[in-house]
């Protein structure tokens, strides 16, 4: 069979986006995955430097999100403000939902290449100008793995730097309240959990509720009584009602450490997983696409898979996964797991940012 440019392996937000660039710049590419699972209907806070890209990528806007204004973090009850004032015109993030951004993402495109049975034993193979998926004889210069079900089938696997499984979960579910949200997120860390109230609307939101341990199950029966009552106490709002169900997260830390003679970038949550209390995971995996569109798109490039051009990627993508891995990981385990002493130890800087307008400028642009 004739070789394809890129093999491009999954099939979600982050492969259906990367399928579009790759056609925008007329790159000729297979997409293989399994079939669909089912998928909840979820929430993302977004960057609005990515919606900004997002137009002048594809000519055309992201609509259906809601802007955050302001956002409030307590820790304990020392409170943070940071409002849209430091990032105007733009908003702090927006918040959007997983279907609406499938669906953007997915418009266009051709049917997946090839759907695999889920029990389908694949081989795939390294040599120094190609990888070959054996089962198919398909070859190509590169492969841009999105979905780590892949790994096992590589003949060199990709080490994971940095791995660390929390001794934790997340749950996520969306609520109405007759309270106006006012475009306001806000953040609490208090007891070991981290509450983030989300809002989508001027009276929905969704919440992450992470650093629960075993045994915190009990907080999740499907009526929601004890997640609402939960929500009534650490927040003001006065009427909470369920709209879905409760879903769980393991929550997991790692980086695939890229070996450049490989041919083959994973990207996504197959490259990097990270803590969900900063909204950054999905977030880091649309900063991906927008650099391999950087790659992509330089015309001197003919052969993607080379050593050097795998090593552009890698070394332009690490300062964001270095912060965002880092950042998360110590809030985390500060203020979840060693909670109480430390939870103090944050008081102080927390009252200098709140009265300094340079630190919030400068924390927000970090993570904005
Ligand atoms: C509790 C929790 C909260 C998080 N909150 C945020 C956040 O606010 N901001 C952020 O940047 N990251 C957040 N993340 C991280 C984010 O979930 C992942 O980084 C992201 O889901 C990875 O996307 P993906 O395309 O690699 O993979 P996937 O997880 O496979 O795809 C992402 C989502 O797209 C939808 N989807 C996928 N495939 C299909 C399909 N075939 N049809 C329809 N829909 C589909 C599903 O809702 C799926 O959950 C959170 C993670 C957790 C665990």
């Amino acid at each position: 069979m004739d070789q394809t440019n890129i093999l491009v392996l999954g099939n979600n937000l982050i492969s259906n986006l990367l399928r579009r660039i790759l056609i925008k710049n007329k790159i000729d590419h297979l997409n293989f995955a399994y079939p669909v699972q089912e998928t909840e209907r979820r929430f993302f806070a977004i960057k609005p430097t990515f919606l900004k890209w997002y137009s002048e990528c594809f000519n055309e806007d992201l609509h259906n999100h809601y802007a955050i204004k302001h956002i409030q973090i307590f820790v304990d009850n020392e409170e943070l403000n940071l409002k849209d004032s430091v990032t105007k015109p733009f908003p702090l993030f927006n918040i959007m939902s997983s279907d609406y951004l499938f669906e953007s993402f997915s418009r266009d495109l051709d049917d997946i290449h090839k759907v695999f049975k889920e029990d389908e034993d694949l081989e795939f193979v390294f040599d120094n100008d190609e990888v070959i998926l054996k089962n198919y004889q398909i070859p190509s210069k590169l492969i841009i793995n999105t979905d780590f079900r892949f790994n096992k089938f590589l003949n060199k696997k990709p080490e994971r730097e940095e791995k660390k499984k929390y001794d934790e979960f997340a749950v996520t579910a969306i609520f109405k309240t007759d309270d106006n949200l006012e475009n306001r997120a806000v953040q609490y860390f208090r007891e070991s959990k981290i509450l983030a109230i989300l809002p989508f609307s001027d009276h929905e939101f969704s919440i992450v509720l992470s650093g629960l341990k075993k045994g915190d199950e009990k907080l999740f029966d499907d009526s929601g009584e004890q997640l609402i009552n939960f929500i009534k106490e650490q927040t003001t709002l006065a009427s909470v009602e369920l709209l879905s169900k409760i879903s769980h997260f393991p929550l997991t830390l790692y980086k695939i450490k890229h070996d450049p003679k490989l041919r083959s970038l994973f990207i996504g949550d197959a490259g990097h997983k990270v803590h969900p209390l900063a909204g950054q995971g999905l977030n880091l995996g649309l900063g991906d696409i927008q650099m391999l569109e950087n790659l992509i798109s330089d015309k001197r490039i003919i052969d993607f898979g080379q050593e050097n051009n795998i090593k552009k990627y890698v070394i332009s993508r690490s300062v964001d996964e270095s912060l965002v891995m880092n950042l998360t990981d110590c809030l985390d385990e500060t203020l979840v797991n060693k909670s109480d002493v430390f939870s103090n130890l944050f008081k102080y800087p927390i009252k200098l940012i709140e009265n300094s307008e340079l630190l919030k400028k400068a924390i927000v642009r970090k993570m904005i």
